[in-house]
């Protein structure tokens, strides 16, 4: 979907590996603003509290998960600045992604989207 925007192969490579943290990070803060919602429309009852509890206790890990997914995203973009990433697109030198396929493990460009095997 990326290719019909015409960005460039490194733009779309910053947007495929920090989608998916952004996406936990923005069903967290969903998570405890429906809870919040939740919260005072039932004020009356006690399970409507306790329910609007659980809620923003769920955002707690989402958030979490989150964090950690963007810290580990931030990690992998600097070693691709740094050039410190061993397993790297042959083609444009991106960072590349495991997938697991029919045939095994494989690896996705996030750049290009041209699919590698590296044997090791
Ligand atoms: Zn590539």
């Amino acid at each position: 979907m990326l290719d019909l925007l015409g960005l460039s192969c490194e733009k779309k490579m910053f947007i495929r590996l920090f989608l998916q943290p952004m996406m936990i990070l923005v069903a967290a803060c969903l998570v405890l603003f429906l809870g919040e919602i939740f919260y005072e429309r039932t004020s009356q009852s006690v399970i409507g509290q306790q329910i609007a509890y659980c809620f923003s206790l769920l955002s707690v890990p989402l958030m979490i998960l989150g964090l950690i997914s963007t810290s580990y995203s931030i990690y992998r973009w600097w070693k691709f600045i740094n050039a410190e990433d061993t397993n790297s697109c042959h083609a444009y030198g991106g960072i590349v992604s495991e997938k697991h396929g029919k045939y095994g493990i494989y690896y996705k460009c996030l750049a290009c989207s041209a699919t590698h095997s590296f044997d090791r």
